[in-house]
C-alpha cells in the first residue's frame, strides 16, 4: 500500500464531546441496522471495540466479513491490509470501509511489490530450483497477488507451521514475506537451522545482502520486515518479569524475535494468547508480549489473574490507534447520507490473484 493520508475531518468534529460522539454513533447504528457490520481488531482502543459487532484478529474478521453476505457495508476498524483482505473475501455488492485511510501497517509497508518483484528476479538468477513464496496475511493485496500468481500461499500466525510445511512439500526453498520473525520462529520450530539454512533478504542490498552460496544453501529466505510493536519485546524484559513475579508465565506473539520466543513459556497468535490466558487458573500471573490495548483489556476482563505487558514503556500500535471514534462516526454518518467514504477496493486482477493465495491457505 502506498502511504495514504486521510483528509481532515470537518471542523465541527472538534466541538463534539466523547459523550455526544457515543450518542451519535449509537443513533447511526440504530438507523443503519443490518445494513452495516462493524468489525474491531483486538488491538483497537476500547472506545472503538465497544461498537464492534465482532472482534478478532485480522483473518477471523475477514472471514466473518466474507460469511456476512447481508450487510451492505463492512466498517473495518483495523488497518489497511485487513480492509483489503475483507474486500477480496466479500461480494461485489458489499463495500468495505476503513474509517481512517492513514491506518496502515508499518510491517506491510516494508515489502512493496516493486521491491518483491526485483528480489524475486534476482533470486531466480542464482538458484535453479523451485522457490515457493509464502506471505503473512499482514501484507498488501499486491504482495498476496504476487504470491498467488507464483503458486504460493498466505498464512496467519495461527497456521504458519501448516503453510510452511506445505511449502516444503512443493519446493526446495521458500521465501517468506514480510515478517522475518514469524518466518524464522515457525521454521525453527519445524527443525530448520537458523544459522545454516536461513538467510534474511534486505531489499536495499544486492542479493538481499547475501552471497550466492548462502542463498543456494538456504531452505528459507526471510524478507527483512518486522512489526514495530512486537520488535520492542526483549529477553531482558522477560528476565525482569521472572525476577519480579516468581511463577509468572510469559506468553508472546510470534512476531517477536527468536530469542524472545525461546525465552518465553509459550508463543502464539493473538487468538492463542487470549485463549491461553482466559482458560488459565484464577490466581495465575501472566507477562504478555503483545499490543497494549489487548493486554489491558484482558487484565480488565479477567481481574482474578494478574496480567501485565512485558514492555514497561507501553506502546500501542500507532496505526491501529488512528481509528478514533470521530472517524467511526464520520464513516457511519456518510453512509447514512448516501455518500460513503474511504471504500477500500482491490482491483482485478490483483483481487483474483490474491484470492488464490488466500484460498490455498484456507484449503490446507
Ligand atoms: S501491530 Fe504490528 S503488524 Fe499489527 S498492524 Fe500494528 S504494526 Fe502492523
Amino acid at each position: 500500500m502506498a502511504i495514504t493520508l486521510q483528509d481532515p475531518l470537518p471542523d465541527h468534529f472538534a466541538d463534539i464531546s466523547p459523550e455526544e460522539t457515543d450518542r451519535l454513533i449509537a443513533k447511526c447504528r440504530e438507523e443503519l441496522g443490518d445494513r452495516v457490520v462493524i468489525l474491531g481488531h483486538h488491538y483497537q482502543r476500547d472506545e472503538i471495540i465497544k461498537w464492534a459487532d465482532h472482534r478478532g484478529d485480522s483473518l477471523k474478521l475477514s472471514q466473518l466479513a466474507g460469511a456476512n453476505t447481508k450487510a451492505e457495508y463492512i466498517v473495518f476498524c483495523g488497518v489497511h491490509f485487513m480492509a483489503e483482505t475483507a474486500d477480496i473475501l466479500t461480494t461485489k455488492e458489499q463495500s468495505v470501509i476503513l474509517p481512517n485511510l492513514s491506518a496502515g501497517c508499518s510491517m506491510a509497508d516494508m515489502a512493496s511489490i516493486r521491491q518483491v518483484e526485483h528480489a524475486w528476479s534476482q533470486l531466480q538468477s542464482v538458484v535453479d530450483c523451485n522457490v515457493v513464496p509464502v506471505t503473512y496475511v499482514n501484507s498488501t493485496a499486491a504482495i498476496k497477488a504476487f504470491v498467488g500468481r507464483n503458486n504460493g500461499a498466505c498464512c496467519t500466525s495461527s497456521n504458519a507451521a501448516r503453510v510452511i510445511s506445505w511449502a516444503f512439500e512443493q519446493g526446495e526453498k521458500l521465501m517468506f514475506f514480510p515478517d522475518q520473525h514469524l518466518g524464522r520462529n515457525t521454521s525453527v520450530a519445524l527443525g530448520v537451522d537458523p544459522d545454516r539454512e536461513m538467510v534474511t533478504w534486505d531489499p536495499a542490498l544486492p542479493l538481499g545482502g547475501n552471497s550466492t552460496e548462502a542463498i543456494r544453501q538456504a531452505k528459507v529466505i526471510l524478507w527483512k520486515g518486522h512489526c514495530s510493536v512486537h520488535a520492542r519485546f526483549t529477553t531482558e524484559q522477560i528476565a525482569e518479569a521472572r525476577a519480579t513475579h516468581p511463577g509468572v508465565k510469559v506468553i508472546v506473539h510470534p512476531e517477536c524475535s527468536l530469542d524472545v520466543v525461546k525465552a518465553a513459556d509459550a508463543s502464539g497468535s493473538t487468538e492463542f494468547i487470549i485463549q491461553a490466558i482466559s482458560s488459565s487458573e484464577p490466581g495465575t500471573t501472566w507477562g504478555v508480549g503483545t499490543e497494549i490495548n489487548l493486554v489491558n483489556r484482558l487484565a480488565r476482563e479477567l481481574p482474578d489473574r494478574k496480567i501485565f505487558c512485558l514492555d514497561p514503556v507501553v506502546c500501542p500500535c500507532s496505526t491501529m490507534y488512528r481509528i478514533h471514534p470521530y472517524y467511526l462516526l464520520w464513516s457511519l454518518q456518510n453512509i447514512l447520507m448516501g455518500a460513503p467514504t474511504n471504500i477500500i477496493m482491490v482491483q482485478e486482477p490483483t483481487a483474483s490473484d490474491a484470492r488464490r493465495a488466500l484460498d490455498r491457505m484456507l484449503s490446507l
